[in-house]
């Protein structure tokens, strides 16, 4: 039966589509026949913040700074802003915003920037846990229209894993990941059980790049951003995949920000370095890197329709989901006419882009 989809927007009633398995790791397996819109890379602002701010006060160390008349967020791990009128709204103001870009369902998590892994750990659990606790109230007070991820302490996996459980206990699908966790990459084995954790609690994990990696040269015009996130995500998506990550724990649901950044275009590099190179085999993968890739999920936010299409061909429609970056400038102001205006993809793929792969994956289909 249906559950968390139950109550739609005002500005129509959407169905989902009955008798699907809820498992659907894989891909191709199943008729994604939903219209729901589900949109999973959407983040919300911490009420905590605001409301140490207007104390006058810090939050866990993040504070808001005025420079020359504009207003950041710092968390000593990153400066963010300007901080742009969304980033304060009301969830009513919310609400209101995705009724009028068509968007039934938004799966909140942080911004990258509250993260907390430079934290020492019993801080950055104690902010995670406001910061969770926050978008399982959403959930809860607007039923049907919030998904979650959570954000844990990645600093220290045992204690990421304990939060994990608990905020999946109360509501939430999994947790929002940074591209790495203060320099380190996902190949670590220490990280392993985090992720055999992710597999048997059935969480769907979403990376966020965050401090990039090539921050010394990228500095100007915005690369940061614009040239650096998606850098980092190409990066995390070999380091899981050379690492042998997908080797040990499969069927994990693990999904990337940006269209997985520049991954899926250098797969055919990243290949070709598997043929050649002893270095690339050392972890005796069972198979190619871009065999890898289709074990993988992406948003679409690409903002080039051509690069959605290269998507697609690359992986599958079962593997693309509905990505907008709310509410920030760099993410698409209105991301279901921007899928559906996609010329080359075809009514079948756009729907399961805009909502059936994600209600499969996070479970909102069936009981
Ligand atoms: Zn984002």
């Amino acid at each position: 039966m249906l559950s968390e989809a139950k109550h739609l927007g005002p500005h129509r009633k959407r169905g989902l589509a009955l008798g699907r398995p809820s498992n659907g790791v894989g891909n191709g397996e199943i008729g994604n026949v939903t219209d729901m819109r589900i949109d999973i890379h959407s983040h919300i602002l911490p009420r905590h913040f605001w409301d140490a701010v207007n104390d006058d006060t810090d939050w866990f160390g993040a504070t808001l700074d005025v420079e020359n008349g504009k207003r950041f967020i710092n968390t000593r791990d990153r400066k963010a802003g300007p901080v742009e009128t969304n980033w304060e709204i009301s969830m009513e103001q919310r609400l209101a915003l995705m009724d009028s870009i068509g968007v039934d369902m938004q799966v909140l998590s942080m911004p990258p920037y509250f993260f907390n892994y430079h934290l020492p750990v019993e801080q950055s659990l104690g902010a995670s846990k406001e910061l969770n606790d926050e978008i399982a109230d959403a959930i809860r007070a607007y039923p049907g229209r919030f998904s979650g991820l959570a954000t844990v302490p990645l600093q220290d996996v045992p204690t990421a894993i304990a939060e994990l459980e608990r905020t999946m206990a109360n509501g939430l699908k999994g947790a929002e990941l940074c591209t790495h966790v203060n320099g380190a990459n996902y190949d670590d084995p220490k990280f392993l059980p985090f992720f055999e954790a992710a597999h048997d609690l059935g969480a769907f994990i979403f990376f966020h790049p965050h401090a990039p990696t090539a921050i010394e040269r990228t500095r100007s015009y915005y690369l940061a951003n614009t040239i650096g996130n998606p850098l980092e995500s190409a990066i995390t998506v070999a380091s899981l995949i050379f690492g042998g990550v997908l080797d040990r724990v499969p069927d994990l649901k693990l999904c990337f920000a940006h269209g997985g950044g520049y991954a899926c275009y250098g797969i055919g590099r990243m290949d070709r370095g598997f043929q050649v190179r002893d270095e690339a085999k050392i972890n005796d993968l069972k198979q190619a890197p871009s065999d890898y890739l289709q074990q993988l999920y992406f948003d679409c936010l690409t903002h080039s329709h051509s690069a959605l299409d290269y998507l697609l061909e690359t992986v599958s429609a079962d593997n693309v989901l509905l990505g907008s970056d709310f509410p920030f400038d760099m993410g698409f102001d209105s991301p279901v006419e921007w899928v559906q205006s996609a010329p080359n993809v075809s009514t079948e793929d756009q729907e399961k882009i805009l909502g059936g792969n994600a209600a499969r994956l996070l479970g909102l289909d069936v009981d």
